[in-house]
C-alpha cells in the first residue's frame, strides 16, 4: 500500500482503484454472475458545497483546500470524474421487514473509486447521483433534509467512537426532488473500507446462474474470497474461511448493537440490505436518538409494528446474521453437519452481545469491577427512566457527577439533584441512588476520576432529531453554516463546548412533531 501524502486526489491518477471493478470483471469472465455495473452519474445543475470535512479529509491524506480545485464540487456532485475513477454500482438483495425482497442495488450509490490512504485503502461513494441500473422505479436521488442527516450522523457516530461509514463532503444543487413535497436534490460523498452488504451475499446465493438453473455460487464464492483478502487478510488459509468470515461479522454486528445501545440510537431500516459486512453502520435513512427513555421507541415513522424498536434491535442483528448465514451455507457441503456448524457460530452472537452491553452499562456506570447484583442495578435504573420518560442522554451525562457520600433526598438538601431532578417519581430515585452509592463505595470508587471516566463514554452532545431539523430547516433556506457548526459539535461529543450549553439541553416540545420516515 503506499501512503498517499497531501497531493490533490486530481493529481493522483495512478492511486484510483476499483477492486469492485476488478472483482466483477474477473467474475464475469469467469462465467459467473455479474456484481454490478459500471456508470456514470446523471449530473446535477447549479451545485454548491453545503460541507467538507476537513479533519477525514486530512485523515485521508489530502490538501487542506483539497475542495477548491480541479473541479472537486463538480466530481462530488456527480458532473465530473478525475482521471483513474471508474464509478460502478453494485447489485445486491435482501429482507425488508423481515421479508424476501428479491433484487435491490445501489439504486442511488455510485462508488468512485478505491484509493490508499493513512486510515488503509478506502472507498469513495456518492449518494444521490441519480438514477442507476438498480434504481427500480425511484429516481435515483436523496433530498437535501436526508444527506444533512446522513452527513451529521456519520460523523456524529464516528465521534461516539461507533463503527460507520463516514461524509467526506456533502453537495447540495436546486434541483426538485419529489417527495411528499417538493424538495432539493443533495450528494453525499461515503467513505469506507467496503459498502459490502448482507443482501450482496443473499443476493448470489439465491440469484440463477446464466443456465436459469443453478445459483450464482462461483460469484458468492468469488465474494467470500474478495472480502477476506481485502478485509480479512489473516483468514486467509484458514482451514474452514466461510466460518471464519462468518464468525468475524457475528462478533462485529454483536459489538455494534452494543454499541448502539448505549447511545440510545435506533438505526430505524434494519434490513439485511443495510447491514454492512464489516460491522459498520450504514444508510442513515430513518433514524433517532432517544430523547426520552423508552425501550419500545419506534424512531421510524414507516415502521407501524415497531420491527426495529430500541428494544428489538439486538434481536433483529441476530435475525439478520442468521440470513446471511443462510446464505453463506450454500457454500458449505450439504448435511447436518454444516447446519450444526453455522448454528455454533451464530450462538456466538448472544454471549458476545450480552458481554459487550454488560461492559458498556458497567462503564456507563462507572463500575470497574464486578458483582451478582450490578445487572439489577442497571435494569432497575433503565426501568426507573422509562417509567419516569427521563432523558436517556441528560441522565447518563449527570450520573457522571453522582456524589457517592451523599444521602440522597435527606433534609430535602441539593443533593444529587441535578440527577434526582429529572425523575417525577423521587423515592423511586432515591432509593435506587442508595443502592448505586452503596455500590460504588463497595468497590472504593473515587468520585473525581469516575465522573472524568463516565464522562468519556456518556456523551454530552447526540444528533438529536431537533438539533438536524434546525440545520436542515437553514440549510434550505440556503444558510449551511449550521450544519457546520453542528459538526463541529459533535466531533467531540464527550467535551463540553463552550457556547454550545442548547445542543445538550432538553428536545423543545416542538421536537415531538418531527416524523422521520422512509422518505429521503
Ligand atoms: P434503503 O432502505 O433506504 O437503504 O433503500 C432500499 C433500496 O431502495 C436500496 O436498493 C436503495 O438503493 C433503493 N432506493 C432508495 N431510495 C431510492 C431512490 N430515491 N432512488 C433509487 N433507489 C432508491
Ligand atoms: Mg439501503
Amino acid at each position: 500500500m503506499t501512503l498517499i501524502s497531501s497531493r490533490h486526489p486530481a493529481q493522483q491518477p495512478e492511486a484510483w482503484a476499483n477492486q469492485l471493478v476488478r472483482l466483477h470483471e474477473r467474475v464475469v469472465a469467469d462465467g459467473g454472475l455479474g456484481l454490478g455495473t459500471p456508470w456514470q452519474a446523471t449530473p446535477l445543475p447549479q451545485p454548491r458545497w453545503v460541507a467538507t470535512n476537513p479533519a477525514l479529509a486530512t485523515a485521508l491524506g489530502w490538501p487542506e483546500d483539497w475542495a477548491e480545485h480541479h473541479d472537486a464540487l463538480q466530481v462530488f456532485s456527480g458532473n465530473a470524474v478525475w482521471p483513474g475513477m471508474v464509478p460502478f454500482s453494485s447489485v445486491y438483495s435482501g429482507h425488508q421487514f423481515g421479508v424476501w425482497a428479491g433484487q435491490l442495488g445501489d439504486g442511488r450509490a455510485l462508488t468512485l473509486g478505491q484509493i490508499d490512504t493513512p486510515l488503509g485503502p478506502q472507498e469513495l461513494q456518492l449518494k444521490g447521483a441519480g438514477m442507476t441500473p438498480y434504481s427500480r422505479r425511484a429516481d435515483g436521488r436523496a433530498v437535501l433534509r436526508s444527506s444533512i442527516r446522513e452527513y451529521l450522523c456519520s460523523e456524529a457516530m464516528h465521534g461516539l467512537g461507533i463503527p460507520t461509514t463516514r461524509a467526506l463532503c456533502l453537495t447540495a444543487s436546486p434541483h426538485p426532488v419529489v417527495r411528499e413535497s417538493v424538495e432539493t436534490a443533495a450528494v453525499v460523498t461515503r467513505v469506507a473500507p467496503s459498502f459490502i452488504r448482507f443482501g450482496h451475499f443473499e443476493h448470489f446465493a439465491y440469484a440463477r446462474s446464466g443456465d436459469g438453473q443453478t445459483p450464482a455460487l462461483h460469484s458468492l464464492q468469488a465474494l467470500v474470497d474478495f472480502v477476506i483478502t481485502h478485509h480479512e487478510p489473516d483468514l486467509q488459509g484458514h482451514p474452514q474461511p466461510v466460518l471464519a468470515l462468518l464468525q468475524r461479522v457475528v462478533e462485529r454486528t454483536a459489538g455494534l448493537m452494543a454499541a448502539w445501545q448505549a447511545v440510545g440510537f435506533c438505526h430505524g431500516v434494519m434490513n439485511t440490505d443495510n447491514m454492512s459486512i464489516l460491522g459498520l453502520t450504514i444508510d442513515y435513512g430513518p433514524f433517532g436518538f432517544m430523547d426520552a427513555f423508552d425501550p419500545d421507541h419506534i424512531c421510524n415513522h414507516s415502521d407501524h409494528q415497531g420491527r426495529y424498536s430500541w428494544n428489538n434491535q439486538p434481536q433483529i442483528g441476530y435475525w439478520n446474521l442468521r440470513a446471511l448465514a443462510q446464505a453463506l451455507l450454500a457454500l458449505l457441503p450439504r448435511g447436518e453437519d454444516s447446519v450444526s456448524a453455522v448454528v455454533e457460530v451464530l450462538q456466538r452472537y448472544e454471549d458476545v452481545f450480552v458481554q459487550a452491553m454488560h461492559a458498556r452499562w458497567m462503564d456507563k456506570l462507572g463500575l470497574t469491577t464486578s458483582q451478582d447484583d450490578d445487572r439489577t442495578l442497571v435494569l432497575d435504573l433503565l426501568q426507573l427512566m422509562a417509567a419516569n420518560q427521563a432523558d436517556f442522554t441528560i441522565t447518563f451525562r449527570r450520573l457522571s457527577g453522582f456524589d457517592s457520600r451523599a444521602v440522597p433526598g435527606a433534609d430535602g438538601g441539593p443533593v444529587n439533584a441535578a440527577i434526582r431532578d429529572l425523575f417525577m417519581d423521587r423515592d423511586a430515585f432515591d432509593a435506587w441512588a442508595l443502592r448505586y452509592a452503596s455500590r460504588l463505595r463497595a468497590e472504593g470508587s473515587v468520585d473525581a476520576e469516575r465522573a472524568q471516566r463516565m464522562r468519556g463514554v456518556n456523551p454530552l452532545y447526540v444528533l438529536r432529531n431537533h438539533l438536524a431539523e434546525t440545520a436542515i430547516r437553514r440549510a434550505q433556506d440556503g444558510d449551511d453554516s449550521e450544519v457546520r457548526r453542528l459538526h463541529r459539535v459533535l466531533q467531540t461529543p464527550f467535551d463540553e463546548q463552550v457556547g454550545c450549553e442548547a445542543d445538550a439541553d432538553f428536545p423543545p416540545s416542538w421536537a415531538q412533531s418531527i416524523e422521520v420516515s422512509c422518505s429521503s
